[in-house]
């Protein structure tokens, strides 16, 4: 994937996995994504809202949330096809807890433009 630093805007060539560490750009501008306790967030709200999530279906949540991180750092990936993804991931939500849906936007939606404000939107030169 590449990644471009939204600071000095050099371009970095890593892998997914490379993306997730805690990585430094030359000019000092950390190119990892901050540590969230996404998890941790999510079974607050679960336990707040008496849901139960059974656990597979919380690993798929989190693997579909995590690949959309790495598309978010990819330049090469749209912001519309980030946005299809986003809202599968919505979807897949929607599916395991038809009521509960705003676990999303409580959740991930704040996360994603967070990541996406910090490597996308120094996009405009
Ligand atoms: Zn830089």
């Amino acid at each position: 994937m590449a990644i471009k630093c939204p600071k000095c805007k050099k371009i970095y060539e890593l892998s997914a996995f490379d993306a997730q560490e805690s990585l430094f750009c030359v000019c000092g501008q950390s190119l990892g994504v901050e540590q969230e306790d996404v998890m941790k967030s999510l079974n607050e709200i679960c336990t707040q809202y008496k849901l139960k999530l059974e656990e597979g279906k919380v690993v798929q949540i989190r693997k579909m949330a995590d690949s959309i991180v790495s598309l978010i750092m990819n330049i090469d990936y749209s912001r519309d096809y980030v946005k299809i993804q986003k809202n599968k991931l919505r979807d897949l939500i929607l599916e395991i807890s038809p009521d509960k849906v705003h676990l999303y936007g409580l959740i991930y939606e704040p996360r994603f433009e967070r990541l996406w404000k910090k490597f996308r939107e120094s996009d405009a030169d």
